[in-house]
């Protein structure tokens, strides 16, 4: 895969994007490149099947499985696939863990790269030229400005820059008072921006 960026750097509005995509999908259909049922099962796929719930599951299966989350941290890729989770966009993820200490957060500063497999596609914000200049330049100020995620000085924020070769994505902190729940319980209350780091996890 090419890590040259396909868009040009122009702001275009959603009915701009969409008639793009809209005209490359009749283009490969008629070339025989692709099929309406494979485009329409793809999108189904993600927008139904394939979101930030399967990245919860991960995440909770990390804070009740000590050995899980030690294989996790070390080969995102590979121990997601215990858990049947894997596929496009996810060939190589790596997993950074939130401490007291550290506070992790991700970007791709040329595009969009995410790990879909975990989260689904990525939220229009993280796709905007905003976010992905500011967070490098400023994370605490856009954590606390955009997201209200407000970090005491004692915690070390760590951006990191995914590309189409690395995909990184945070294991959150587990919130305090969380003991009794159960990993079906945990995963619930996990968010997607805490797996991008542009949040936490709170206790119900
Ligand atoms: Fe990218």
């Amino acid at each position: 895969m090419s890590t040259t960026p396909i868009h040009p750097p122009t702001v275009r509005t959603q009915e701009e994007i969409a008639a793009r995509v809209k005209a490359l999908e009749a283009i490969m259909i008629e070339k025989g490149i692709m099929t309406t049922e494979a485009v329409d099962r793809i999108t189904e796929i993600y927008e139904k099947e394939v979101g930030p719930q399967l990245g919860a599951s991960v995440v909770a299966k990390a804070w009740t499985d000590p050995d899980f989350r030690e294989r996790l941290l070390r080969n995102g890729t590979e121990t997601c696939r215990e858990l049947g989770i894997g596929g496009l966009q996810g060939e190589d993820m790596v997993v950074v863990e939130n401490t007291e200490t550290v506070h992790n957060v991700i970007v791709c500063t040329l595009c969009s790269c995410y790990p879909w497999p975990v989260l689904g596609l990525p939220p229009n914000w993280y796709k905007g030229p905003e976010y992905r200049s500011r967070i490098v330049r400023e994370p605490r100020k856009v954590l606390r400005e955009d997201f209200g995620l407000d970090l005491p000085d004692s915690v070390e924020v760590r951006v990191w820059d995914s590309s189409s070769e690395m995909r990184y994505w945070v294991l959150p902190r587990r919130p305090e008072g969380t003991d009794g729940m159960s990993e079906e319980e945990l995963a619930r209350i996990v968010t997607r921006d805490s797996m991008i780091g542009t949040g936490i996890v709170s206790a119900p």
